[in-house]
């Protein structure tokens, strides 16, 4: 820390450029971005450590996104977080678990050598004089930007209806293998609900999954949307298919448990019984929820963002990942997301005076610059 003084017992440290909060995929990618626009003085921060959400995956789960080394034809894998990467080709693995995704964030990390700090809790941020105050548990980061890369997945959704405090959620549960009981009830069908329904019935178990729609029945290709296509093969193995009941457009009421058995009511009146926590897979929050003061809200909760990906109220305040949305485009996964890396790049690089076409034209040619949104919302051919 050469800038780090002591003034009254606080660290005060900066400013930075600019400051990336989250050493996820969205941390790590625009890091990159940030890095390759020209940008020195930045730094990343982490409460806990590179691809601390991945790490904490229940040990079964695999992405569902294909990794492909599609590089050489100027495709980026679908899975990659920078130009050039390949996940699939780093790691020789399709569909990665949570820990191997870890793996290979940290050895960008390592490659490009970016500058970060872990165990490094973000408090508070606030916009003092033009320069962000950063409270973390030791003093006081400056930064003339940041970037809000906080993810979701440690910020899960936990409410919702009487007696969801007595359900597990699915970003508690280490491993799915390891579950005791017989009989499972999980609320939520999207992807994480089928996922958790999916190992548990090759387990030889039997699953209810409740959902408030039927995103296993969604006409639309857009996978924010409906359920992707790893997961339709998985709804086909025969032990989901003999152990998986699924009840779609049929949102829960309450969980109650008594004398040891959970019993699950759903809004039309239907009881369902299990000697085992129900299963939380509802969704998440968002970290989002951390930096409301700092953005306007949308309708639907998630920060309005200007063309830049920037705070419409506070100036050099960023937002990447999958709370990324503009207009009804959802940028939940990291195809998606990473397509507003080089946005957010250029928009700082070119606020501190450094020259960006060049950085620009490459980004755009990897797909990794998304400035027309007006291609979003396209659907697959039937064909
Ligand atoms: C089960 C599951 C399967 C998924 N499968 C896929 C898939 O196949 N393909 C795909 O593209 N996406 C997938 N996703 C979505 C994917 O996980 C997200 O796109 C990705 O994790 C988001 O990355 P992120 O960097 O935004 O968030 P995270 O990976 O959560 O990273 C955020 C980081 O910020 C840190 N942090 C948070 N708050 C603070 C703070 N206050 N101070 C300091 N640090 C902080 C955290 O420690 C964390 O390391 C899946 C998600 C789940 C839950």
């Amino acid at each position: 820390m050469d800038e780090e003084e002591m003034v009254q017992g606080v660290q005060e440290e900066g400013p930075y450029d600019v400051v990336i909060v989250g050493a996820g995929a969205a941390g790590i990618g625009v890091g990159i971005a940030v890095q390759h626009a020209g940008i020195e003085n930045y730094l990343l921060v982490d409460r806990y450590a590179v691809g601390a959400s991945f790490r904490s995956w229940p040990a079964e789960t695999r992405f569902i996104t294909p990794s492909f080394p599609s590089n050489s034809i100027g495709m980026l894998d679908l899975n990659s977080v920078g130009v050039g990467i390949s996940p699939a080709f780093n790691m020789r693995i399709e569909h990665p678990t949570g820990q191997e995704f870890a793996d290979h964030l940290q050895s960008c990390v390592n490659y490009f050598e970016l500058p970060i700090r872990e165990n490094t809790d973000i408090l508070s941020i606030d916009k003092v004089d033009e320069i962000f105050h950063l409270e973390t548990k030791t003093g006081i980061v400056f930064a003339k930007n940041v970037i809000w890369a906080g993810g979701e997945y440690q910020y899960p959704s936990l409410g919702g209806f009487e007696g969801s405090d007595l359900c597990l959620h699915t970003s508690t549960i280490a491993s799915y293998t390891d579950l005791e009981g017989e009989d499972f009830l999980i609320i939520g069908g999207y992807e994480s609900g089928i996922d958790a329904a999916y190992h548990i019935a090759r387990n030889g178990k039997k699953v209810c999954v409740f959902d408030m729609n039927s995103p296993w029945a969604e006409e639309t290709s857009d996978p924010s949307v409906a359920l992707s296509t790893y997961s339709f093969e998985r709804m086909r193995n025969e032990k989901f298919e003999a152990n998986v009941e699924l009840f779609g457009e049929t949102p829960v009421k309450s969980v109650v448990k008594e004398d040891g058995i959970y019993t699950l009511t759903t809004e039309d009146g239907q009881a369902f019984h299990s000697s085992v926590k129900p299963i939380l897979a509802n969704g998440f929050k968002g970290s989002h929820t951390f930096v409301t003061h700092l953005f306007e809200q949308r309708e639907d909760g998630f920060p309005e963002l200007n063309d830049r990906d920037e705070s419409t109220t506070v100036p050099g305040m960023f937002l990447c990942g999958p709370s990324v949305r503009h207009d009804g485009h959802i940028f939940c996964f990291i195809f998606k997301y990473r397509q507003r890396f080089g946005i957010v790049a250029e928009a700082i690089a070119s606020s501190l005076g450094l020259e960006t076409d060049e950085f620009v034209a490459a980004y755009k040619s990897w797909g990794m610059y998304l400035d027309d949104l007006s291609c979003c919302g396209q659907e697959c051919l039937t064909c």
